[in-house]
């Protein structure tokens, strides 16, 4: 049965928003189904609220069920907002990436600190005015407490995990050429490649939401001059989505309710 926000009863604190391969968390008690409409439009999908280990969490697949929306289409303001609405003040986001260097291989994951973004037609803010707000992320724009609690829980599983690294992200839906990978390998000198973290991350930012990335990384973009089959990607992402539900299961219940970091903070000073 599919509900309506008015009759969620228990509100989820932790959002997980699963990038390709992760559709379905599996981890999941007590399932309920929530239709969020927003006034930007409708999610991707229809939100999962679920318990884990006695936590309430609700999940959204960023490209609906089955992969239906590609990544520049992803209606992210209203991801974000149905999110919100629910009551989710922090999101734990899962994207598959790919590599710009050497020694981040395919089967690692990246908790990236910093992003560039190359994107190019997105709906990038909730304020399209009259009210106008420019708000900080510079320093910090993944938030400092989750990374840690991630970070922490994923060194503990043995999971190979680098705890830095600058996402770039692209529009899409196409890859990069061989020239422009190696601009944002060589003279940006980014980590990974991906194309759904903007504007994701600082949407949720404007709405004074804490926001972390575990990146996935599935294959060395172009600029190896690698010859990728299909079929490894799709074992490599199997593979990835299996680790990744394990961390979520213990990440889930160490994130606190109570926060311990500026990510809401900066809406004070966003305001003209
Ligand atoms: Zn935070």
């Amino acid at each position: 049965m599919v509900v309506t926000v008015p009759e969620v009863k228990e509100r989820p604190e932790v959002g997980i928003i699963g990038g390709s391969g992760l559709y379905d968390p599996g981890i999941f008690e007590e399932v309920t189904e929530v239709k969020v409409y927003t006034p930007w439009g409708l999610p991707s999908d229809n939100i999962i609220i679920g318990t884990v280990r006695g936590k309430r969490v609700a999940f959204l697949p960023r490209h609906g069920r089955g992969h239906r929306v590609p990544p520049h289409r992803v209606n992210y303001r209203a991801n974000i907002w149905a999110l919100h609405q629910l009551g989710v003040k922090r999101i734990v986001a899962v994207s598959a990436v790919g590599s710009l260097r050497e020694d981040y291989k395919p089967g690692d994951f990246v908790l990236p600190d910093q992003f560039i973004d190359m994107t190019k037609r997105r709906d990038y803010t909730f304020y399209e005015g009259p009210v106008v707000a420019h708000v900080q992320i510079g320093l910090e724009p993944f938030c400092p407490e989750l990374r840690k609690i991630v970070l922490e829980t994923a060194r503990a599983l043995g999971i190979t995990i680098h705890e830095r690294g600058t996402y770039i992200c692209i529009e899409g839906p196409r890859f990069s050429t061989l020239a422009e990978s190696r601009i944002w390998k060589e003279v940006f000198k980014c980590d990974i490649i991906g194309m759904t973290l903007v504007p994701e991350i600082n949407l949720a930012r404007e709405l004074g939401m804490c926001y972390v990335s575990i990146c996935m990384v599935t294959d060395y973009d172009i600029w190896a001059e690698r010859i990728v089959t299909a079929e490894e990607v799709v074992r490599v992402m199997k593979e990835n989505v299996e680790k990744a539900k394990k961390l979520l299961y213990e990440v889930i219940p160490k994130i606190p309710r109570e926060r311990h970091c500026k990510c809401e903070e900066v809406l004070r000073y966003a305001f003209l």
